[in-house]
């Protein structure tokens, strides 16, 4: 599927996502997403894993012949999450893995992402990246926006590809060096968001699915403070919540994800979140765009 011919306000530019799963393209700036490729911009998408070893997480789809196939069905998923919402989306290839649970956690198993060589990942997205040439990339912050092992191996390889994507003597075999313009991390899980929309679902006399949680969860200025750019995508979150509820498995149409009224969202917190951790061109931040700063002219160099 080539988008190379879109037009739009946005035509030329492009930009790549790393996600650790299939459904972490539509949990985190699926919104914005869509809105980018709705002016013209050539969206891709590299999802590290294929997810394999994610629990299924809608009651309805926990059905002996679907775990039987996950690999096959969270593929099939991803492919409709894809073309709802308009993007390009790669494989790189590795192995989910999982995420572990008891006290102490056990080791990780063996042959999945969190244990491949960094090197050989970063090689497999410095080839990615030249070959698409993105002037924007957004993945995780360092903590891994929560600490799957997947989602943590997500950021360190995508720093370091984003590095090693401009240095010729790196990777020579993997393509001309490219030096994407602007590196993100998404920033859309913050406590003040959720709290602003705890509150707004509640002063509408609805259950929000976020009360306990709150309250579990300290304050972190310093940490939201670290949000440069929001992007406003109020109008996409229909289509964003369409691509979510692709990923049949993961997604409980009667879950959290969808307890808080749509009209309610675009109300409170009409942006996604991110925050620009190195550019290679002048943008002032704050800003309300990741493009901001670039034009379809840049060469990469
Ligand atoms: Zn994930």
């Amino acid at each position: 599927m080539s988008q190379s011919h879109a037009t739009g306000p946005r035509a030329g530019l492009r930009l790549m996502h790393v996600h650790a799963h299939p459904d972490d393209e539509s949990s985190k700036g699926a919104a914005s997403t869509a809105r980018y490729v709705a002016e013209g911009a050539e969206v891709h998408v590299v999802t590290c894993t294929g997810g394999e070893r994610g629990s299924i997480l809608n009651p309805k789809m926990d059905r002996p012949d679907i775990l039987q196939n996950i690999s096959e069905v969270r593929r099939q998923e991803m492919e409709r999450a894809r073309d709802i919402l308009g993007i390009t989306q790669h494989w790189l290839g590795f192995v989910d893995s999982g995420w572990p649970e008891g006290d102490p956690k056990p080791p990780l198993p063996e042959g999945c992402f969190g244990l491949a060589p960094l090197e050989e990942a970063t090689e497999r997205l410095v080839r990615l990246i030249r070959s698409v040439r993105p002037h924007v990339l957004t993945t995780y912050d360092e903590r891994g926006g929560y600490p799957h092992p997947d989602h943590v191996r997500c950021h360190e390889v995508s720093v370091a590809a984003f590095e090693a994507a401009a240095d010729p003597e790196r990777f020579p075999e993997a393509g001309p060096a490219w030096q994407v313009a602007k590196l993100y991390y998404h920033h859309s899980f913050n406590r003040e968001r959720m709290q602003r929309l705890h509150d707004a679902t509640v002063a509408h006399g609805l259950e929000s699915p976020w009360g306990e949680r709150l309250k579990e969860w300290k304050p972190e200025p310093e940490w939201d403070a670290r949000v440069t750019t929001k992007v406003p995508c109020g109008d996409f979150f229909g289509v964003r919540d369409q691509a979510l509820l692709a990923h049949a498995t993961q997604i409980d149409p009667d879950g959290h994800w969808f307890a808080i009224p749509r009209e309610v969202q675009v109300d409170v917190w009409p942006t996604e979140d991110f925050e620009l951790v190195t550019a290679h061109v002048s943008s002032a931040t704050p800003e309300d765009d990741l493009f901001a700063g670039v034009d379809a002219s840049y060469d990469g160099s």
